[in-house]
């Protein structure tokens, strides 16, 4: 009975959650800015990271809630992130054997 995962936040969480930043000089560790003043698990606890110091790193709200976004999106069902253009491609009004590999693989002007 040790595989129990530890979910739930340590007693002195509270302390910790100062003591990184500290630590970290309040940089975040997503963008390597400074001002961080949150605390993130590098390996998210629902993954199976824990509350250990080696696990925290200072981070930013935004950064922080951009990750666990993209933690969430990956751990769901969708993994098609190809990002690739399958539109018609008009040239001056004809429709031709455009390569698409010219096509600057960028967001949508639009
Ligand atoms: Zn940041």
């Amino acid at each position: 009975m040790t595989s129990k995962r530890n979910l739930s936040r340590p007693s002195d969480w509270n302390r910790r959650r100062r003591a990184v930043p500290k630590r970290d000089i309040a940089v975040c560790y997503l963008c390597r800015l400074p001002g961080a003043t949150e605390v993130d698990h590098v390996t998210a606890v629902a993954d199976g990271g824990g509350w250990e110091y080696a696990n925290l790193r200072s981070a930013h709200r935004a950064c922080h809630a951009d990750k666990t976004l993209r933690e969430r999106a990956s751990r769901g069902r969708r993994t098609n992130q190809s990002g690739l253009v399958s539109s018609l491609v008009v040239v001056d009004g004809q429709e031709g054997c455009v390569s698409v590999s010219t096509l600057p693989t960028s967001k949508s002007p639009y």
